[in-house]
């Protein structure tokens, strides 16, 4: 129900890309780098982003410092139209949600362990579809932007350089390709497993009830969803046809 399609070229043009390709969603994967203490997930949106992008960015901040036991930067999470205007400019030409995800800092020893680890990058990746697939129940087309790379003015730009070895854009394509094969993979028939039993009951007993000054004077249940229920108005009537 997931199909995923990376993007690239300039930001701009893989942002429009996506808006011919109508995609659902559309997220650019980049990591943080500062100092070696600095310790926060932050999520950047676009300064012109709809509330679902802004729910859906701090959700992910939220799972991941869960995940991590990072604490949240930003306001709760994200940063609205980037630092200072930067990073507005990889998602504001967006038609659909869409994020760009600084979890990490790679700068910092411990968490630079985590993302060139292999169960750190399975555990990015499961967060952010993880967080996909809550916001965006429906399936379709996700766009997938790795940050830095595959830039045609600057085809060589890798972004920051990962502490212990490798680049911020490599590990930020990796964690993607890991999220695109959960994504793909997904079925929703398969997470049932441990529904909680009779759910629609719980939700729904058809009934018909007769209440007067806000009392229930009068309740009948022996009905459900195929029988025809009609009010007649005329001669204040209701019937119940049972088929
Ligand atoms: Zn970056």
């Amino acid at each position: 129900m997931y199909h995923v399609k990376f993007y690239t070229g300039e930001y701009s043009t893989r942002q429009r890309a996506a808006n011919q390709d109508k995609c659902t969603a559309y997220v650019e994967h980049h990591f943080n780098a500062a100092t070696a203490t600095a310790n926060y997930v932050v999520v950047i949106t676009g300064a012109n982003a709809s509330s679902t992008s802004k729910t859906w960015g701090r959700s992910y901040a939220q799972r991941i410092s869960d995940e991590f036991k990072v604490p949240m930067g930003g306001s709760r999470g994200i940063l609205v139209g980037g630092w200072n205007g930067r990073g507005n400019n990889n998602l504001k030409y967006t038609h659909m949600p869409a994020i760009l995800l600084e979890p990490l800092f790679v700068s910092n020893p411990t968490q630079a362990e985590w993302v060139r680890s292999e169960e750190g990058q399975n555990k990015l990746a499961k967060v952010l579809a993880d967080s996909i697939i809550e916001y965006f129940p429906g399936g379709g087309l996700i766009g997938f932007s790795v940050g830095h790379k595959y830039k045609t003015r600057r085809p060589h730009d890798r972004g920051a350089a990962v502490y212990g070895g490798g680049t911020e854009a490599d590990y930020a394509e990796i964690v993607l390709e890991k999220t695109k094969n959960i994504l793909e993979t997904y079925d929703p028939a398969q997470q049932y497993d441990h529904a909680p039993d009779n759910l629609d009951e719980e939700i729904y007993m058809p009934h018909i009830m007769v209440v007067k000054d806000n009392q229930e004077i009068w309740l009948h249940t022996d009905v459900d969803e195929d029988d025809e229920v009609m009010w007649d108005e005329e001669n204040r009537i209701l019937y119940i046809t049972t088929r």
